[in-house]
C-alpha cells in the first residue's frame, strides 16, 4: 500500500467511479482537495492501474487535460437475486458487466440453505485468475419478501423465517454483504443503468406474482417506518370486489392484476375443463386475448383498469418524472401497456399529467443488476467500515481483461 493517505484515496475514488469520464480539474473542484494531493493520488492510481487515462482534452489557453476514468476490472462484485422459482448468481465488474452467471432452479416447497448459496456464489468465480480474486470486493443480494431491521428476512417460498442470511453469508464468505428488497435492488438498477439515469423521481413497478413498488422521491428511496413503503399490491383497488388475497383482505391490486390473480379469474370464467385449467399458463391467456377470445380480454382489460387506477394514485401521491413497468407480466405488454395508458389518462388529473410511463429494458438481469449496485454502492460509501476495501481496489491491477 502506497503512503498516500486513505482518505484523500476514497474521496477521490468517490468522485470518479459514477461518471464515465472525468478531468483532474474537475476531480480537485469535487473533491476540495489541493491540487498536489490529487496530482500526487493519482499518479498513484494511474501506476496501479485504478485509474485509466483514457484520452485529452485541449483547453483554452492550449493547456492539455487528461480526461479519467475507473478501471472497470479494479473490482468484482458477487450479485445474487434471490427470486421465488431460481437463484441467479454473477460475477460483474465495476460497471455492472457480468463476467460468470450461474443459474439454480428452486424445488418446490423445499427451502433454500446458505450451503446451497454458498455453492452458487463459488460457480461465478470459479473461473477468477488470482489477480482478480483479490480485488473481490462486496456482495450485494436482491431479496423477496421482508427485510427485517437486524437484516434478518422473512421470505416464505425460500423456507425462510427471520432468517439470518447476512450474518450467516458474511462470515462464511468474508465479504462486507448488502441486502435489499427486490423492488429497490430493481429501481436502483434502472437508475444506475436503465431509463432512470439522472432521473430523480421514479418509481419501479414488478408485476409478477405479486405487485411491488419501488419509489425515489428527490433522489432518495422511501423505505417507510418498517420498511415496508411500496407495498402497492395491497392497496384496496376495488372495494366491493370479492377477489381473495393472500394477505387477508380482498380486492387488493395484487388479486385483481398479479399474474396469479389472472390466471386465477381466467381459470373462474373460462369453460375449460379441468385438465386444462391445472395446464394453463400466463401466456396462454395473453394468446387467447390476442385471438380476441371474450373472457381472456375481460380479464386483462379489469386487471389493465386496476393497474392504470392505481398508478394514478402514485402519480397524484408523488409526481414522478418516470414509471418504469417490470414483471412476468410484462410478456403481455402489446395488450397491458395501451389499456394501463388509457386508464392512467382517464384517471389522472391534467396537473400531473407529464408523468412518462416505459417499460424496463433490462431484462431478466434487473436483479443481478440492481444486486452488483447494492454491492457497489456498500464498496465506495461504506469503505470506513470495511478499510480494506480501498487497499484493494488501490492495489496494482496485474491483467486487464479487453472490455
Ligand atoms: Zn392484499
Amino acid at each position: 500500500m502506497s503512503r498516500i493517505p486513505a482518505p484523500w484515496l476514497k474521496s477521490i475514488l468517490l468522485t470518479i467511479y459514477p461518471k464515465p469520464a472525468i478531468t483532474r480539474d474537475e476531480i480537485i473542484r469535487s473533491t476540495g482537495l489541493n491540487p498536489a494531493s490529487v496530482s500526487q493520488a493519482l499518479q498513484h492510481l494511474l501506476s496501479s492501474g485504478t485509474v485509466l487515462k483514457v484520452g485529452e482534452l485541449k483547453s483554452r489557453g492550449g493547456r492539455r487535460r487528461e480526461v479519467l476514468k475507473l478501471n472497470p476490472e479494479a473490482g468484482y462484485f458477487i450479485a445474487v437475486d434471490l427470486e421465488t422459482a431460481r437463484i441467479r448468481y454473477a460475477l460483474t465488474n465495476l460497471v455492472g458487466d457480468i463476467r460468470y452467471r450461474w443459474e439454480q432452479e428452486l424445488e418446490f416447497g423445499k427451502g433454500v440453505d446458505v450451503a446451497d448459496l454458498l455453492h452458487g456464489m463459488e460457480m461465478v468465480q470459479r473461473n477468477l485468475m488470482e489477480w482478480q480474486y483479490s480485488r473481490l470486493l462486496a456482495v450485494g443480494i436482491s431479496c423477496p419478501g421482508i427485510i427485517h431491521e437486524n437484516r434478518r428476512v422473512t421470505a416464505v417460498n425460500l423456507g425462510w423465517r427471520k432468517f439470518p442470511l447476512s450474518e450467516k453469508l458474511e462470515e462464511a464468505t468474508k465479504l462486507p454483504l448488502s441486502l435489499e428488497t427486490a423492488c429497490r435492488a430493481y429501481v436502483l438498477a434502472e437508475r444506475w443503468l436503465g431509463c432512470a439515469q439522472g432521473v430523480d423521481n421514479c418509481i419501479y413497478i414488478e408485476i409478477g406474482r405479486g405487485v411491488g413498488a419501488g419509489i425515489v422521491v428527490d433522489g432518495r428511496y422511501l423505505e417507510g417506518d418498517d420498511h415496508m413503503a411500496g407495498e402497492f399490491g395491497h392497496i384496496t383497488i376495488d372495494a366491493s370486489a370479492d377477489d381473495p388475497c393472500h394477505c387477508g383482505k380482498r380486492g387488493c391490486l395484487e388479486a385483481i392484476a398479479s399474474s396469479s390473480g389472472i390466471l386465477r379469474q381466467y381459470r373462474e370464467k373460462s369453460r375449460l375443463s379441468e385438465a386444462e385449467k391445472g395446464r394453463l399458463r400466463l401466456g396462454d391467456v395473453f394468446d387467447s386475448a390476442r385471438r380476441n377470445e371474450p373472457v381472456a380480454l375481460a380479464v386483462i382489460d379489469r386487471a389493465s383498469q386496476a393497474l392504470g387506477l392505481g398508478l394514478s394514485h402514485l402519480i397524484v401521491l408523488f409526481n414522478p418524472a418516470l414509471i418504469i413497468l417490470g414483471g412476468d407480466l410484462l410478456q403481455g405488454e402489446d395488450l397491458l401497456v395501451p389499456r394501463i395508458r388509457k386508464a392512467l389518462a382517464d384517471h389522472t388529473p391534467e396537473f400531473v399529467k407529464k408523468t412518462q410511463v416505459s417499460v424496463t429494458r433490462l431484462g431478466l438481469d434487473i436483479g443481478l443488476k440492481g444486486a452488483a449496485f447494492l454491492a457497489l454502492f456498500l464498496a465506495f460509501q461504506n469503505s470506513v467500515s470495511h478499510p480494506d476495501l480501498i487497499q484493494k481496489l488501490c492495489a496494482p491491477v496485474m491483467e486487464t481483461i479487453a472490455v
